[in-house]
């Protein structure tokens, strides 16, 4: 017998340790990570968004659509066209809008998530 099993193993978008419930692998985080991102998404300040960009920012975080990177505060965004990506911070963003000097849902996003991230200690 022949297994076909997909031995890639999921890792939280948050803290990349192993998902093992399909619940978490679902969620794209750990139960603890999740957790951590709902609390932040309803104590973020998002008041200088429109409220519609703040919805999509938060629809962006629950598609896992905005992942870390290795450096604290820069987050890669994947554009709804699943391709296109932009690296992105609470303060600025390298997509169209971002590149106009306008404001996009992106960088609240950011914002979350970076109230959200685990401390870091300066190295
Ligand atoms: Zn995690
Ligand atoms: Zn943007």
């Amino acid at each position: 017998m022949t297994t076909t099993q997909n031995t890639t193993t999921a890792r939280c978008l948050s803290c990349h340790r192993p998902l093992r419930s399909a619940r978490s692998i679902a969620n794209g985080r750990g139960p603890r990570c999740q957790a951590k991102v709902a609390a932040a998404a309803n104590v973020v300040d998002l008041t200088d968004y429109k409220p519609a960009q703040a919805d999509k920012a938060r629809e962006l975080i629950e598609q896992g659509a905005i992942l870390p990177t290795r450096r604290p505060g820069i987050y890669l965004t994947v554009a709804s066209d699943g391709t296109t990506t932009y690296l992105t911070h609470s303060a600025q963003c390298t997509c169209k809008a971002g590149r106009h000097q306008r404001r996009c849902y992106h960088t609240a996003a950011a914002r979350i998530l970076t109230a959200a991230a685990p401390a870091r200690r300066a190295a």
